[in-house]
């Protein structure tokens, strides 16, 4: 397979300074390719690139800035077939998802390209005219993480570009390759400086948030990363958009009809192996539909064709990495000591890949690992409730706040319910399900800040008032 070996800076493919490390194909647990690692000097010589850059990019006119962005998605487009192979050999997602990611990668691009900057007259009157612009930040640095590498690259590469700003990429060390591919691209398209991407294991990351010449930091990932980011950000006070990690839960409302409602609560819950930061985590079952709800959650789940992603039919495949499949045990192994019943699933399958199938666990309450922490992973806690308050009271009582969701027939019971999630996003008959237009970010420990449409772009943004005395 083909991968970008050289890291990007000043519109130049260079080679990283230091030893470069292997990446590891979690369908095999075995390296497939050698990532470039950069030296601290080379940050540093990113850093300045961008800011250079940024002094004339900044005044790009906008209409340049949205056919830089829609030359990029053409270029993603014509690469989806290389960028999908890169994704699933990465990450390891089966191929179909993959591709779903470079398709979002696609149009978030498209749309990105197209939202508006708006100047909004807050007085028009005698005395003076008032209007609040909005203008980039300068260099923004980028930090990624490893479940969808591309679409979250673009997430936050492209309101920034859309904004005038430059950036520093860097992606997580387990999934280099689709966001140095990505990067190579969008060299082909904005001037040398714009866009950069340093790679390394351990101390980029931190090297970035220290860094007293960038001016903001998006970051996606955990939030012992995100608390250690907000620190180092207070130096210089840069701009900071968090989205970290979420123990998202769903509620099912008394009395509903399963056959429509099961299989969306199932796959919103294990999409992408259960390693989405905004996936239903923790789901709430009253007890008179308790124990068919598990039962029907275990048949769908012994219905997936585990396996490598690339492989024909497969459509789920394994954890990212190795810790992660180690915590997913961690966290069921404590769960089955604490009386819980694993009705599919629940360990590891032989070999070397990180395979672990789809687990539903019944008998299991807050208080337990399992359902208190973000497994992050293909497990489904499924927790039993007497009434409905309990179930709020029970979804709320975690330190996340990222999603939740109530499922139910009663449009207006669920709605109800819903408001009354501690959540960023509350969907009702649906969960995970994000969008380029909604404006999306957590509450409590889960994040701070918006991502996606026009509250997205702005926070790419410096808000300045200009005031004109007339009278
Ligand atoms: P991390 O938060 O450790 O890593 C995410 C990114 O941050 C990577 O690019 C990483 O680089 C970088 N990084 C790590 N430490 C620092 C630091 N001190 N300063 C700046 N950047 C840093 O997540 P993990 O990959 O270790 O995953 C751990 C947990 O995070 C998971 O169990 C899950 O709960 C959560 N998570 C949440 C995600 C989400 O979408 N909200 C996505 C992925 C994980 P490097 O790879 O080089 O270490």
């Amino acid at each position: 397979m083909q991968t970008v070996s050289t890291l990007f800076i000043n519109g130049q493919a260079v080679a990283g300074e230091r030893e470069a490390f292997p990446v590891i194909n979690p369908a095999t647990g075995e390296a497939f390719a050698q990532c470039p690692a950069a030296s601290p000097e080379q940050v540093d010589a990113a850093v300045a690139a961008a800011q250079s850059a940024f002094r004339t990019f900044q005044h790009t006119p906008d209409a340049e800035l949205q056919a830089m962005l829609h030359r990029v998605a053409d270029l993603i487009e014509a690469n989806a077939d290389e960028l999908a192979r890169v994704v699933t050999l990465e990450q390891g997602k089966p191929l179909s998802v993959a591709h779903m990611e470079v398709a979002g990668a696609v149009g978030w691009t498209r749309y990105t390209a197209e939202l508006q900057v708006p100047v909004k007259v807050i007085e028009d009157s005698e005395e003076r005219l008032a209007e609040l612009h909005h203008k980039p930040l300068g260099v923004v640095g980028s930090i990624t993480p490893w479940n969808w590498p591309l679409l979250i690259a673009v997430w936050h590469i492209m309101p920034a570009l859309r904004t005038g700003n430059s950036v520093v990429s860097k992606p997580s060390s387990m999934t280099p390759f689709s966001t140095l591919k990505l990067v190579e691209l969008i060299n082909q398209v904005v001037p040398a400086g714009v866009i950069n991407i340093v790679t390394g294991e351990g101390g980029i990351g931190r090297a970035m948030t220290q860094h007293p010449e960038i001016n903001k930091i998006v970051f996606t990932g955990s939030t012992p990363t995100g608390q250690d980011i907000m620190r180092k950000a207070a130096d210089n006070l840069k701009r900071l958009t968090l989205e970290l990690g979420g123990n998202d839960a769903g509620i099912l409302l008394p009395g509903e009809d399963l056959d429509a409602l099961v299989p969306g609560i199932f796959q919103t819950a294990f999409i992408n192996m259960g390693q989405t930061c905004a996936a239903l985590k923790r789901l709430y079952v009253h007890e008179s539909q308790y124990d068919e709800v598990c039962q029907r959650l275990a048949d769908i789940a012994s219905e997936q064709v585990v396996g490598n992603g690339l492989d024909e039919g497969v459509n789920f495949g394994p954890v990212q990495n190795k810790a992660q499949l180690d915590l997913v045990v961690e966290l069921v192994e404590d769960a089955k000591a604490h009386g819980a019943r694993v009705l599919s699933g629940g360990s590891v399958q032989p070999g070397n890949g990180y395979f672990y199938p789809p687990t539903i666990v019944a008998d299991v309450r807050n208080g337990v690992r399992l359902v208190d922490e973000e497994q992050f992973g293909p497990v489904l806690p499924v927790i039993p409730y007497s009434d409905v308050e309990e179930a709020i009271a029970m979804a709320n009582d975690n330190v996340n706040g990222l999603g939740g969701s109530v499922w139910g027939t009663d449009i207006e019971q669920a709605r109800s319910v819903a408001m009354r999630l501690e959540s960023g996003t509350a969907w009702i008959n649906n969960h995970a399900e994000v969008l380029p237009h909604c404006p999306f970010g957590g509450s409590k420990m889960s994040g701070i800040g918006i991502e996606f449409g026009e509250e997205g772009l702005l926070e790419y943004t410096q808000p300045q008032l200009l005031s004109i005395k007339r009278n």
